[in-house]
């Protein structure tokens, strides 16, 4: 196709046809594929914008937000003596102001929410429907609340507790769903097929991909090289694939180093599913041998927000596909080795941090101790959320109120009333 000055494409990646991006998330042609940004610009230029922003040249918008939200990378120095290692860089998405780490709610979903409102915006125009744990939720709650557009949301009652935003907000409807996070993300479906939304995509979303992908992006800018070993806690994967992507798109620019790093990722037991199936080498999972007794696994696991059952783990260019193709591992850490690596970071590096992030701390202790690195080695922990307390010395929050409470596997009549009112009033 003729692709004229476009600043990107997408590239489906099992046929590698090229399509304009319509706000597009599938390969026209029908494939279980990602479809994959690729940019005009060859090298990574840092600009003089606010937030992620700076790494504009590889997000698929035009335009930005005036939100100074970003990850932000550091040498680690108290983690690092602890666990032995020389080279071990953190890179921090949540709050800590006394490092510049400015996201107010404190997890690295803030950077897919904030490139996603913006490519919405300038190519589809829809109301946005996103369902989650909470922590995507609150997310686009923030940014709905900063930029005045409105989001429709879906959470696991359980989980309202984590819908605050810092700033007062009526641009948010909230549905409370009685059940576990699929049954949100079955009545985001539900919702998002409703004439005027969209639903954002999940891991199919090119513009939330890439704005996690700055994550690699800012540790390659500050370690001036690509990291030989990158660690996190996954549920979906999907921040893992950003930043697999990312270094490829490093690899091009030349500058960086010509090797992928290896990913080493962690699931937190007994909620384990690609781990277990990739301990088999299957590039499918399987629910009955990988998601025994799902429910109460989910209820078990301390960092809940890990507990995707449906992850972008088979699909052409997911997980499985990483894995082989970068080399890494998926390990597991138990409850326990989480909350006792969540303290240790706590106390050598002095910021709190989500219970997701203690997932991959504990995974990189069991690294060093196993010998799987070694003390020298180039290593990029991606610590996904933290600074819940410190943001509450700062900022006032707001709880954000739900507009309607339904029951797991409710339909679309049992919303639909409340969402054209909310439409009638916000849109
Ligand atoms: C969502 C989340 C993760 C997992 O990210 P995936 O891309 O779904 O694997 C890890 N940590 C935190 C804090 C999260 O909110
Ligand atoms: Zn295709």
């Amino acid at each position: 196709m003729n692709v004229g000055n476009e600043k990107y494409v997408l590239r489906c990646v099992e046929c590698g046809k090229v399509v304009k991006d319509e706000c597009t998330d599938r390969c026209p042609l029908g494939h279980n594929s990602l479809l994959r940004t690729e940019y005009r610009a060859k090298q990574l230029t840092v600009r003089n914008l606010p937030g992620l922003f700076k790494y504009i040249d590889f997000l698929p918008v035009e335009s930005h937000l005036p939100v100074d939200s970003g990850p932000v990378t550091y040498k680690s120095e108290g983690l690092s003596k602890e666990l032995g290692l020389k080279n071990l860089y953190i890179t921090f998405s949540g709050y800590w102001p006394e490092r510049h780490a400015n996201i107010k709610t404190c997890s690295f979903k803030e950077l897919e929410a904030l490139p996603t409102v913006v490519r919405v915006k300038e190519k589809c125009k829809d109301t946005l429907v996103v369902a989650s744990a909470g922590n995507t939720s609150r997310a686009f709650a923030q940014m709905s609340s900063l930029t005045q557009s409105p989001v429709v949301t879906v959470v696991p009652k359980c989980c309202l507790d984590r819908m605050w935003t810092t700033q007062e907000t009526d641009n948010v409807c909230l549905i409370s769903v009685k059940g576990d996070y699929t049954d949100a993300i079955n009545m985001g479906e539900k919702i998002s097929s409703l004439d005027g939304f969209a639903g954002e995509g999940g891991a199919k979303n090119v513009a939330r991909r890439d704005g996690m992908a700055t994550v690699l992006l800012d540790a390659v800018v500050f370690m001036k090289r690509l990291p030989e070993y990158y660690f996190q806690g996954v549920g979906s994967g999907t921040g893992a694939i950003a930043c697999w992507e990312a270094s490829m798109r490093i690899i091009r620019d030349g500058r960086f180093g010509k090797v992928l790093p290896k990913f080493c990722l962690s699931q937190n037991l007994p909620f384990v599913p690609m781990y277990s199936a990739w301990m088999d080498r299957r590039r499918e999972i399987v629910p009955e041998k990988d998601m025994i007794d799902a429910e109460s696994s989910i209820r078990e696991m301390r960092a809940n927000v890990l507990s995707n059952r449906n992850p972008p783990y088979s699909v052409a260019g997911g997980v499985y596909d990483m894995l082989c193709d970068a080399g890494g591992t998926i390990e597991c850490v138990t409850n326990r080795e989480a909350d006792d690596a969540g303290r240790l970071f706590v106390s050598a590096e002095e910021i709190d941090l989500d219970p997701a992030a203690s997932v991959t701390i504990a995974s990189l202790a069991k690294a060093v101790e196993e010998q799987r690195v070694g003390s020298q080695d180039r290593i990029l922990l991606n610590v996904t959320g933290g600074g819940y307390e410190r943001v509450r010395e700062d900022y006032d929050l707001y709880e954000v109120k739900p507009c309607s409470d339904v029951c797991a596997g409710a339909g679309i009549e049992d919303v639909k009333g409340e969402i054209d009112e909310w439409v009638r009033e916000h849109t």
